[in-house]
C-alpha cells in the first residue's frame, strides 16, 4: 500500500505533517522522535506504509533500502560507534505506530 490516510507516519513521509527531519529520499525519511528517549532518537520509516516488520515477508527491496537509509542515518549523526538500532515488531512488542519504523537511539547527543 502506497500511502495510508490516517495513519501519522505516512503524512509525515509526504510532507502533509511536520516533523524534524534529518535525512530524506525518495524511499524512505528519518525524523526525530517527538518524545526523545534518549540524547539522540531519531525514526527511520519507508515512504510506502507496511504495518510491520513482519510483514516485509514479500518486499525485500525496501527492507534492504531502509536498512541502507539506517547506515546512513548513523552516520550522518555520528553515532556509528554508539548506538541502539531497534524496532518494536507489533503492538505486544510495544509497537504503537502501526507504520514499520526504526529507532536509532544514542547516548551521545548528535545536530
Ligand atoms: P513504537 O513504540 O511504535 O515503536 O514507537 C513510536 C515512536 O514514535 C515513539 O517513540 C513516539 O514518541 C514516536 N511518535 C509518535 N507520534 C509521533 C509524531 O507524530 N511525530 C514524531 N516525530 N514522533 C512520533
Ligand atoms: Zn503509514
Amino acid at each position: 500500500m502506497p500511502a495510508k490516510s490516517d495513519c501519522i507516519f505516512c503524512e509525515i513521509g509526504q510532507h502533509q505533517a511536520d516533523a524534524n527531519v534529518v535525512y530524506e529520499d525518495d524511499a524512505c525519511i528519518a525524523f526525530k522522535d517527538i518524545h526523545p528517549e534518549a540524547p539522540t532518537h531519531v525514526l527511520v520509516i519507508p515512504k510506502v506504509h507496511i504495518e510491520k516488520f513482519s510483514d516485509f515477508a514479500e518486499q525485500t527491496e525496501i527492507m534492504d533500502t531502509l536498512m541502507r537509509v539506517v547506515l546512513k542515518v548513523v552516520r550522518k549523526l555520528g553515532v556509528e560507534k554508539n548506538s541502539k538500532i531497534a524496532i518494536n515488531n507489533g503492538k505486544d512488542a510495544g509497537q504503537i505506530i502501526p507504520h514499520v519504523h526504526v529507532h536509532i537511539l544514542s547516548s551521545q547527543k548528535s545536530d
